[in-house]
């Protein structure tokens, strides 16, 4: 059985102060859900002192982004090797980081294998812009996408891989998708997977939904049998609408 996943991407925002309140009020106001694992996606300056500072039995943390090479001349870059210890996942191939800086497939491709050999989870962020979603190729662009990002990735190691449905339209604009679009491209991401290692495997994998997610939009997407929870960006900025979204993921 999947175990929900809700993940705040807190983008570049807070700084180490700002992280640290952050993270006491959350930290207090969380009970251990059991059957929702939380994740925190801090800035990379901040995540070493957040792992100090965390319950890991509460939340855990993920890097936003990462550097596909264990070591050598890449000045600025974070190695993934580096994370160990720091952060359980890792987002890749966010809309931001695919567009504004302009990464390709083939960097996707080798920081989803970095990440998995380095024992940290991959979070294979997918999704179609406006004017694919508008010709329909929503369902190609997927598919190509996931095709490209998991081709390293062996089906003993797929159960590790997350994957989120984030349409490039919805991510930050207030626009959300509609529920039922979002069960529509969970339905054919999954199946896509399970062309691809069959089905069992694909059963392995976490699909999540991102774009816009507020309080009271949240539960609708939970709702969705095949989705396994979300990742929010804005909402989770603050706690008390991260918490909100959080116990609507909580079963009972
Ligand atoms: C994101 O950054 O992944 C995201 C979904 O952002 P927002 O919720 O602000 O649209």
């Amino acid at each position: 059985m999947r175990k929900k996943l809700i993940i705040g991407n807190w983008k570049m925002n807070f700084n180490m102060h700002e992280a640290s309140l952050y993270l006491h009020k959350l930290m207090n106001m969380l009970p251990s859900h059991r059957d929702v694992e939380v994740v925190l996606a801090p800035t990379i300056l901040t995540l070493q002192s957040l792992s100090l500072q965390i319950n890991r039995r509460i939340a855990k943390l993920a890097a936003q982004n990462c550097y596909w090479r264990d070591s050598g001349a890449y000045t600025g870059e974070t190695p993934v090797a580096h994370l160990r210890g720091i952060a359980d996942y890792v987002l890749i191939g966010h809309s931001e980081r695919r567009y504004i800086f302009i990464e390709s497939e083939k960097d996707i491709r080798l920081k989803v294998q970095a990440a998995i050999r380095n024992r940290i989870r991959p979070v294979l962020c997918i999704g179609e812009t406006i004017q694919e979603r508008t010709l329909g190729e929503t369902k190609d662009v997927l598919a190509d996408q996931l095709t490209s990002g998991l081709a390293n990735v062996t089906a003993e190691e797929l159960g590790e891989v997350v994957v989120a449905y984030e349409p490039v339209w919805a991510i930050g604009t207030g626009d959300n998708a509609k529920a039922i679009d979002v069960k529509k491209a969970t339905q054919m991401i999954r199946r896509h997977i399970s062309h691809l290692y069959g089905k069992k495997a694909a059963e392995s994998v976490r699909i999540l939904y991102g774009g816009s997610i507020t309080p009271a939009s949240a539960a609708d997407y939970l709702a969705i049998d095949e989705l396994d929870g979300l990742l929010v960006g804005a909402a989770s900025l603050d706690a008390y609408q991260f918490k909100e979204i959080i116990s609507k993921a909580h079963k009972g």
